[in-house]
């Protein structure tokens, strides 16, 4: 059976086509500068790659160019082949617990929840439409990253505000990332060959969040209402002191807009090191000796050794902490530096076994008191599995 995973963004369509139950990518692909000038599209099949350049009018346009090129590559007869189609949802609010099919009702309630995502939920809409309108067949599925999270108990996801904003205004903590926290806290039970664990799962990207996983349910991560909460982040400043807000605002006549933009894009990585939020610069610039990049590496580090350290507590030990995403698979130095932050818990690193980047791979001693792997994430996958479930 063919499923594919799709992430819409507001001018961008991911896919990945999983023979499933086999669980093999047949193919993937990104669109890219939808409504755009230069707009084109990638395409990875068979080890290559292949670039178009072609005019992305919307995303129905990209659905109906995906779908020849399904049909001209032989990856699918005929449109009736494509049986499933999984959407990422960004915000899910409090009205979803697991994956659903893409009713009206249902994409009402997304369409519901743009106040909370205004970038995401909207473009995810615009995405399951155009696949509508171009398979009509395929049974439409909606995954959502904070569905995961929807464990969470009350003493945990409320923010110490007046008691009525959780139920007038939705403010509370929904957290991001889930399908990846999900996916390898499900895999590091796998490799334990236990479901009652105590897990920390850090999914270290551009975008960063650590959750704590009992018994492969969560019952905390870092990200809060939105995703500029708990780690410091590419240009994301996670958490600070509340009242620093209004403070800069007035000091420097800014709209919330404004303030907004300087605390998710100016902010966190490049805002301390004046350099980039790309975590490899910042690697290249302690290299060269730049101080601020240093700082900025430090804090970064600093951090996620806090929420560890917190979780490691809540949970009443820990059996493994993972990591995973762009920094996680690939950060050789940075879980260096968080593992060796963590001896005073028994954590000991196996310098050789983290050499690595990209694979999963135990990454601490065989007298380390907590296990520590790097398990790479597959969100496509998850968004695949459980659009299969569905159609069941
Ligand atoms: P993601 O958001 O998961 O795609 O992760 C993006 C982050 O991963 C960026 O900060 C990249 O610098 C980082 N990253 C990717 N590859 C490497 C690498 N080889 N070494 C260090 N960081 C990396």
């Amino acid at each position: 059976m063919k499923i594919l995973s799709v992430n819409a963004g507001s001018s961008s369509l991911k896919f990945q086509m999983y023979e499933m139950p086999a669980e093999e990518v047949l193919i993937s692909g990104v669109f890219e500068r939808i409504g755009m000038e230069g707009s084109l599209y990638t395409i990875k099949l068979n080890g290559e790659k292949i670039e178009k350049k072609v005019e992305l009018k919307d995303h129905k346009r990209a659905f109906e160019l995906l779908v020849e090129e399904l049909i001209n590559n032989k990856i699918v007869d005929s449109l009736d082949d494509i049986a499933g189609i999984g959407h990422r949802i960004v915000q899910g609010g409090s009205y979803f617990d697991k994956s659903v099919v893409a009713s009206e009702e249902v994409i009402e309630k997304i369409n519901e929840l743009s106040t909370l995502a205004p970038l995401h939920n909207p473009a995810a809409i615009t995405g399951i439409r155009a696949a509508q309108a171009v398979v009509p067949n395929a049974l439409q599925t909606v995954v959502f990253d904070t569905a995961f999270h929807q464990t969470i108990p009350e003493e945990n996801y409320l923010y110490a505000l007046p008691y009525e904003w959780a139920s007038k205004y939705q403010i509370r903590r929904y957290g991001a990332h889930g399908t990846s926290h999900k996916y390898i806290s499900q895999k590091m039970n796998e490799i334990l060959d236990r479901e009652d664990t105590k897990l920390i799962t850090c999914h270290i990207g551009n975008g960063a969040s650590i959750s704590a996983v009992l018994n492969g349910k969560c019952i905390n991560t870092s990200m809060g209402l939105t995703p500029n909460a708990g780690l410091i982040m590419g240009t994301r400043c996670g958490d600070i002191d509340a009242t620093i807000i209004p403070y800069m605002m007035q000091q420097l006549n800014l709209s919330p807009k404004e303030i907004d933009t300087v605390m998710n894009k100016e902010s966190g990585l490049l805002g301390i090191s004046g350099v980039s939020s790309d975590s490899r610069d910042i690697e290249a610039g302690i290299k060269e000796g730049n101080k601020r990049c240093l700082l900025a590496e430090k804090m970064f580090v600093r951090r996620i050794v806090d929420y560890i350290a917190k979780y490691y507590v809540e949970l009443g030990g820990c059996d493994a902490i993972v990591f995973t995403a762009g920094i996680g698979e690939n950060s050789i130095s940075v879980r260096k530096d968080v593992m060796e932050a963590l001896e005073v818990l028994g954590v000991k690193l196996d310098d050789e076994k983290n050499n690595i980047r990209g694979k999963v791979q135990k990454i601490s001693t065989s007298d380390s008191a907590i296990k520590v792997y790097v398990i790479p994430t597959d969100e496509e996958l998850m968004i695949a599995r459980d659009t299969f479930e569905l159609m069941k």
